[in-house]
């Protein structure tokens, strides 16, 4: 199938039964069109379908199907391993139903299939509520959400898959379901972190909490040669701490940014971001020790609108560049855990990377393993190795670091399963990434999408 595959009167038909844009090869827009996040990802669609609500959905889905063409779904266009986008395929694009209405009576909110977290938030935001979401603002609510979505309100308030409350879906034949505990049962369990399998998501209803407008922050600096120490206090306050509290410790290497002293730029550092999701001033007292690790290189912890934090790390993702992210979770923080972590830094390739510890448990833990398609509940830790770099170049050495170290950390009897949203390019088998979920996500898949238009975050085949 070539990115030509589609005659232009086909396109014209389908325009004139069609609300929104449509963009093929011979379009100026075509080459931002195909374009996503992650700069690595270089597919060449047939067909670009800018959807503006159901309507165009069910049509594009249907022209696709006529026509044996893949079918791929853009919700946020942040998926890491850039399944939004397939050579010779239909995008189905949502960007422009990114709608958001809040009921603050009921602290609901309801959210387009295309919305970014940031629309989300500035609307929940209005009357002091929020969904947990991510920590990046541009991510798209709908790949983020159908994976699990971890964010800073994790361990207070569970993950952005469990304050789902209903979804609106196009199926693969143009049904139209509304899947919730009530209806369409075992879909509502898969769509909460079965990836993209089953259909289009053309919209999301969510419970709110209470949150913000500001909230207590942690963002502290450690030297590289702290590192050590640093994870292993960090995994005693880990212990007990309250869960309000979601920390994230990262091994990083200092930007070179004046809110840094010059003499630590560009050297190893390990940083800890948290948030406490509660009172501001009890917050500011559980937060302490984590500013207290070890002498900081810097210390930008402090109060913060809400908005702020969620936005905060979104200038270190910028479009275009070259990412690859790897997971795997960890049932503690052990010290061969920390051994191989520190030694995997020392070989990494760029600067720009970051290795990730996740801080899980509470709220995560409460909801029982199987409930929801997401799993891994029980896991104490999400180490995610974050490659990030810059010159095409220097691809193959990033993804080997990032490859070479999750199978090394593997071998550790600590260690288990994947995350979905950080999945590599989806290499490893989707039992990997979907876990305990996978057989009974192969029955829903069987049912909804028996022909397996949809093949999500991973796929996942039907067991028929
Ligand atoms: C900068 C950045 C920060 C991130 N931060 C976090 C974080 O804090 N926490 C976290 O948990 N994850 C995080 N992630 C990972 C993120 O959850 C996944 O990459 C997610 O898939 C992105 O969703 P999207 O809608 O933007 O991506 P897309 O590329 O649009 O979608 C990814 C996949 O989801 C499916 N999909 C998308 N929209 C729909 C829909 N409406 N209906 C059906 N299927 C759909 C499709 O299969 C698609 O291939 C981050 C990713 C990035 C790039």
């Amino acid at each position: 199938m070539t990115a030509h595959a589609i005659e232009a009167d086909a396109v014209s038909t389908l325009a004139a039964d069609f609300a929104g844009e449509l963009v093929t090869p011979d379009d100026d827009e075509y080459e931002q069109a195909r374009r996503v996040w992650n700069g690595m990802i270089n597919e060449r669609p047939a067909l670009v379908a800018y959807c503006t609500g159901v309507a165009d959905v069910r049509t594009a889905v249907g022209f696709a199907r006529e026509r044996d063409l893949p079918v791929t779904v853009r919700g946020g266009g942040h998926g890491v391993a850039g399944n939004a986008v397939e050579d010779g395929g239909l995008v189905v694009d949502l960007s422009a139903m990114d709608e958001v209405r809040v009921d603050p009576e009921e602290r609901t909110v309801r959210v387009g299939g295309g919305a970014q977290w940031a629309d989300v938030d500035r609307e929940t935001q209005q009357f002091g509520l929020a969904v947990p979401g991510g920590v990046v603002s541009d991510t798209g609510v709908a790949g983020l959400t159908l994976g699990g979505g971890l964010g800073h309100l994790r361990r207070k308030y569970g993950a952005s898959c469990d304050s789902l409350r209903s979804a609106d879906v196009v199926t693969a034949d143009g049904e139209f379901v509304v899947a919730s505990e009530d209806r369409n049962p075992d879909l509502f369990w898969a769509l909460r972190g079965g990836g993209g399998n089953f259909g289009v998501v053309t919209s999301f209803e969510f419970d709110c909490y209470p949150v913000g407008p500001e909230v207590e922050t942690a963002f502290v600096w450690y030297p590289g040669e702290a590192a050590r120490d640093v994870l292993a206090s960090f995994r005693e306050y880990a212990v007990d701490a309250p869960r309000e509290v979601s920390a994230l410790p990262f091994y990083a290497w200092v930007p070179e940014i004046p809110e840094f002293p010059a003499e630590s730029w560009g050297g190893p550092a390990v940083a800890v971001l948290g948030c406490y999701a509660g009172d501001s001033e009890e917050g500011t007292d559980a937060l302490r020790p984590v500013r207290e690790l070890a002498d900081p290189i810097v210390d930008l912890s402090g109060r913060m609108p809400y908005v702020e934090l969620q936005s905060m790390l979104d200038e270190d993702y910028p479009h275009g560049r070259y990412y690859y992210w790897k997971s795997v979770y960890l049932d503690e923080l052990t010290d061969e855990v920390v051994d191989k972590v520190l030694a995997h830094a020392d070989d990494c390739p760029s600067a720009l990377t970051t290795i990730d510890l996740w801080q899980l448990g509470g709220a995560l833990a409460e909801v029982g393993e199987g409930a929801t398609a997401f799993s891994n509940r029980d896991a104490a830790y999400l180490l995610n190795y974050e490659a990030n770099w810059d010159d095409p170049r220097e691809t193959e050495v990033n993804v080997r670091w990032a490859r070479e170290s999750v199978e090394d950390v593997r071998e550790l009897d600590a260690v288990r399963g994947q995350y979905v949203n950080f999945p590599g390019m989806g290499e490893d088998a989707a039992e990997v990434a979907y876990g305990d979920s996978y057989d009974r996500l192969g029955a829903v898949n069987a049912e909804y999408d028996p022909e397996n238009v949809f093949r999500g975050h991973q796929d996942v085949v039907s067991d028929e």
